[in-house]
């Protein structure tokens, strides 16, 4: 596998001669409910980065781990970067890859709250380097990889923390999965016109979980989920031309 934190600087340059297209994975360290380690957004970010990395021969970048992650700021051990911090140090890597050749960036996006600004500073760069070309691929937003979880355990209400996203750390690390820990409540996301705040979360969400009791997750549909979105990945990169 072509790891950037594996390979010399005379590697990557050969890697460059022959390809310029590269996976960088974000994520965040940021509460995950009662029952999932904080680093659930980049763990689960790298395993699909690695995957595709794997069969496709594309280098992968190491992941960010921390991100935009204001609003889970009231529980404990939540790190996170401000937006204009995030845009910045994502148009300072987009900067940093095209200096030494690198045009077609594959972003696996393990976050939702990292969106915007990876948004933004697609926009903020796109002016100076012109053929700089990016995808996007987050497995919840995705209609194709979250069929998977929708197949596998129903059809859920949201995404943090809830069953989809549990099944997906089962497969990938169960270490960081204590269900003994859940308290059995619900937490349905409801459509609103609020806008989530830090102050609003932890009143609408008190578990952390946006979403069902995650009791239902099972490893076999998280290790579906993980196929299928790397699946959907390497097909991306390889019909880019
Ligand atoms: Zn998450």
């Amino acid at each position: 596998m072509n790891l950037l934190a594996e390979m010399s600087w005379e590697e990557v340059k050969e890697y460059l001669e022959k390809d310029n297209r590269v996976i960088l994975s974000l994520g965040a360290t940021e509460q995950h409910g009662r029952h999932l380690g904080l680093g659930t957004d980049h763990i689960e970010a790298e395993a699909i980065a690695r995957g595709v990395g794997e069969r496709s021969g594309v280098a992968v970048a190491p992941t960010l781990n921390f991100g935009m992650s204001h609003q889970h700021l009231r529980f404990p051990g939540t790190l996170s970067l401000r937006p204009t911090t995030l845009i910045a140090v994502l148009e300072d890597l987009f900067r940093s890859l095209y200096r030494h050749g690198f045009r077609r960036v594959f972003v696996v996006n393990g976050h939702g709250g990292n969106t915007a600004a990876l948004g933004s500073a697609l926009h903020l760069v796109a002016d100076d380097l012109p053929d700089l070309r990016a995808k996007t691929f987050e497995w919840w937003t995705d209609a194709e990889s979250y069929r998977v979880v929708i197949d596998s355990l129903g059809p859920q209400v949201g995404s943090h923390a809830s069953p989809g996203e549990t099944a997906f750390m089962l497969a990938v690390r169960p270490n960081a999965v204590k269900l003994n820990r859940l308290t059995g409540r619900d937490a349905p996301v409801q459509p609103s016109r609020d806008f989530v705040t830090l102050q609003t979360f932890a009143q609408k969400y008190p578990d952390g979980i946006m979403g069902l009791d995650p009791h239902a997750a099972t490893r076999a549909a998280g290790e579906a989920l993980l196929a299928k979105s790397i699946d959907i990945c390497v097909r991306e990169l390889e019909n880019w031309l």
